[in-house]
């Protein structure tokens, strides 16, 4: 652009109308695009499209003949300055002070990138606030847009704060999440978003009547309880889980006081304990270890790592002379944390639906108890018109149908009962326990003895 620039400036003060310039440059690609270059192949796709595209329509307006040639780049790096060709050593020379000159712009607190003006021949690029989108533009015009919104959804559910915010790599978090499996991403942000089908999900989207932990019964389990659950089974399939991940780690090559650190944080907080005094683990992790826990280490396990560990585990690599980044096994690390969490969703599963525990919590049983006392109670003063059709058939084959019409089919007849002032209506569960009546949504009430119609 500058070399260009320059000519079209010398033709101008000297008024040169015919001649030709041979122009040297060591990126090929970028040689061929301004020389060979036409505005209409070029998009703002391009890798800088805009400093292309002026190169290109200044390169249109110049009078000499351009001829372009490459030269090989840093070939300085196995022959000494003095024995290069000329063109060689010009490379060199341009490439020193290219880099002097960003660094001198780097250090200069009044020129900012983004304050250049553009370029009066350049394609015109799409800005978001204040950064203007050179690539990407998909990608990058989404995460302009959907970033602050997703920031300040996370800081309204108390995810995140406003002042922790900042040390979360969020760019590991987000390139784990483009490379995991679409199912594993879909119970990822289910799990973060708590629409995860715990207990106290299912009682609240009626789909089940009872919200108890399949494990130890408590009333209401929700991720927090799954993840603290004290029975001896949940405890055991979360070290399962625990063991599984720190071997995990171990693959990736992570720090091993790094792992130690990551394996008594998420003890500590799983006991509720207070965490340890940070002066216990090396000098070098303190700072990153205080940054997780204002993080959380909750929410460590589910992806928000704070940057520090990214930082020492780069540093780790390069004391053992690794090739691996941090960057790398940031990634990775937090796709390792979130099947941690899957393994121990999918242990509490198990105890729910391999057992028991499912007929029993979802409230089968007691809907099979109390629709076979209706079948033997038979239609008695409801109108067979409307009715008789809930009757027919066997009760074996009535009860093979799945929960969700059980729970109709008892819901109509109770109802109607009520409805139709029916001397058989039964008094069980149903009616008198609040959980199973709002379930299958009995349009009456128990109260003083009396049943009365239910105030909505
Ligand atoms: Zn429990």
């Amino acid at each position: 652009m500058a070399i260009v620039t320059q000519l079209a400036i010398l033709e101008d003060k000297f008024g040169i109308t015919q001649g030709s310039c041979v122009i040297g440059c060591d990126g090929m690609e970028a040689l061929r695009m301004a020389t060979h270059g036409n505005r209409d192949w070029l998009s703002v796709t391009n890798k800088q499209s805009d400093m292309l595209s002026a190169t290109v329509a200044t390169v249109d307006t110049l009078s000499v003949t351009i001829t372009p040639l490459h030269i090989k780049g840093h070939q300085d790096d196995h022959v000494q300055y003095n024995d290069l060709d000329r063109l060689a050593r010009m490379n060199v020379d341009m490439d020193r002070l290219a880099k002097e000159t960003l660094h001198h712009l780097a250090q200069s607190p009044t020129i900012l990138h983004d304050d250049y003006d553009r370029h009066p021949l350049s394609f015109i690029l799409p800005r978001v606030d204040k950064t203007t989108v050179h690539q990407n533009m998909k990608d990058e015009l989404y995460n302009s847009i959907m970033a602050p919104k997703l920031l300040s959804y996370w800081i309204e559910k108390k995810r995140i704060t406003n002042g922790n915010q900042s040390n979360i790599c969020w760019q590991s978090q987000q390139k784990a999440n483009r490379l995991a499996p679409s199912g594993f991403r879909r119970f990822i942000s289910k799990w973060t978003s708590n629409m995860i089908a715990s207990g106290h999900n299912m009682k609240k989207w009626k789909m089940r009547p009872y919200s108890n932990c399949p494990f130890c019964n408590t009333e209401d389990e929700d991720r927090n309880h799954i993840l603290v659950c004290q029975h001896v089974e949940a405890i055991s399939g979360w070290n399962d889980a625990l063991s599984t991940y720190i071997s995990n780690l171990v693959k990736l090559d992570t720090c091993p006081y790094l792992i130690a650190a990551i394996q008594i944080e998420l003890q500590t907080e799983r006991r509720g304990e207070t965490p340890i005094v940070v002066n216990r683990y090396p000098l070098q992790l303190h700072s990153a270890i205080v940054a997780q826990r204002q993080i959380g280490w909750r929410s460590f396990t589910e992806g928000l790592l704070c940057k520090e560990f990214v930082t020492y585990q780069s540093n780790y690599y390069k004391d053992v002379q690794s090739m691996r980044t941090g960057k790398a096994w940031a990634h990775k690390a937090i796709r390792k944390s979130w099947q941690f969490l899957f393994h121990v969703w999918e242990n509490r599963n198990n105890k729910l639906h391999q057992t028991d525990k499912i007929r029993e919590l979802g409230g089968r049983r007691d809907l099979i108890a109390s629709i076979t006392s209706e079948r033997n109670i038979g239609l008695h003063s409801l109108p067979p018109h409307d009715f008789s059709s809930y009757f027919s058939g066997s009760n074996e084959e009535l009860l093979k149908q799945n929960t969700e019409f059980l729970r109709m089919w008892l819901s109509v007849i109770r109802n109607a009962r009520f409805l139709h002032k029916d001397q058989s209506l039964l008094i069980d569960n149903f009616v008198t326990n609040e959980t199973l009546r709002k379930w299958i949504d009995l349009c009456f009430e128990q109260k003083d003895g009396q049943l009365i119609e239910r105030q909505q």
